[in-house]
């Protein structure tokens, strides 16, 4: 095609292309859904909304199956971080590519899946979410990662349990149930929660300590399958076995060594 005198502007187009055989992350968080935003707008019951989260999980499934090239996900609270490939060579490997196909899918599935999940709970107002890039050379620099985000839904999971007891059961103002946990150590949250509420936090549902991690799983289907021989007169049903990969969600414990070692196919490739 005949190039129009304009065509020289691409070249003001920076170069983002991601660095070869790193790990290639990119994170989304929810805009303003906390304090005052999107999650008391939508009345998520505190400090966990089963809807909300599962809601997050089916949105990053959709990623993970729309896009090329993701090993494993990983989500809490209002966000969620795609792991690619280090040797993925989606887009050039460019790094707006990656981080706006991902944002974009994952917004859009928010909104396209909401009602499967709220069901009577209206969507107020078109929800956003930011995006992050972050590449990382090493296996153990994305294990790390990756458990840094664990710890983190870990220590704000604790933190918002005993926080929301002491709201919704002590009757306790927010400013003063923040009081009551300035400077409190883990041990004194479980103590809280085990003395005062009976709650040994362990017991908690997975989901909520742990997260959310998805990964790709071979899945054995077996199917029925209606064939014609030429010979037959009839129409056959015979069993047929069926192997697709699947994403499943996992609410496992990622910082330990185990996890790498049930599923060594991840860092692999
Ligand atoms: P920012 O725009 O900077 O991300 P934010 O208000 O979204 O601001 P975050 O640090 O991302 O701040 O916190 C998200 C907040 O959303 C949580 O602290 C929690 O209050 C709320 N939230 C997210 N998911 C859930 C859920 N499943 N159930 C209940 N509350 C949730
Ligand atoms: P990519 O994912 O690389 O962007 P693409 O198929 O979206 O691939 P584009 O170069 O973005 O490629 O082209 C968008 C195409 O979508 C147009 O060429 C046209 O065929 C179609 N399209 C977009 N908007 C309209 C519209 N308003 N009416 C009809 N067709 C449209
Ligand atoms: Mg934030
Ligand atoms: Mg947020
Ligand atoms: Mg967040
Ligand atoms: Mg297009």
């Amino acid at each position: 095609m005949a190039k129009s005198k304009f065509e020289y502007v691409r070249d003001f187009e920076a170069d983002d292309t991601c660095l070869p055989n790193c790990w290639i992350v990119v994170r989304l968080d929810g805009r303003n859904f906390g304090r005052g935003g999107f999650s008391e707008q939508h009345e998520f019951k505190k400090p966990n909304d089963d809807r909300a989260l599962q809601l997050m999980t089916k949105c990053a499934q959709t990623v993970m199956e729309e896009l090329e090239d993701i090993a494993i996900a990983y989500g809490q609270s209002d966000e969620y971080s795609f792991v690619f490939k280090k040797k993925s060579r989606w887009f050039k490997r460019r790094a707006s590519k990656f981080m706006t196909h991902v944002v974009s899918q994952f917004a859009s599935s928010y909104v396209f899946y909401w009602k499967d999940y709220f069901k009577d709970q209206q969507l107020l107002y078109p929800p956003g979410f930011d995006g992050r890039i972050v590449l990382y050379p090493s296996n153990q620099n994305l294990k790390d990662y990756l458990s840094w985000r664990q710890a983190d839904c870990h220590i704000n999971n604790l933190y918002n349990t005993v926080f929301w007891m002491l709201v919704q059961r002590s009757g306790l103002t927010p400013m003063q149930a923040q009081e009551r946990l300035q400077g409190t150590l883990a041990g004194d949250k479980n103590e809280i929660l085990f003395s005062e509420f009976n709650i040994n936090y362990n017991n908690e549902p997975l989901m909520y300590r742990k997260g959310t991690v998805l990964i790709w799983q071979k899945i054995n289907e077996v199917m029925t399958k209606k064939i014609k021989l030429p010979k037959d007169a009839e129409e056959k049903e015979v069993e047929v076995t069926r192997t697709r990969t699947k994403v499943v969600p996992l609410h496992c414990d990622i910082i330990g060594d185990q996890f790498w070692e049930e599923y060594p196919e991840i860092l692999a490739e």
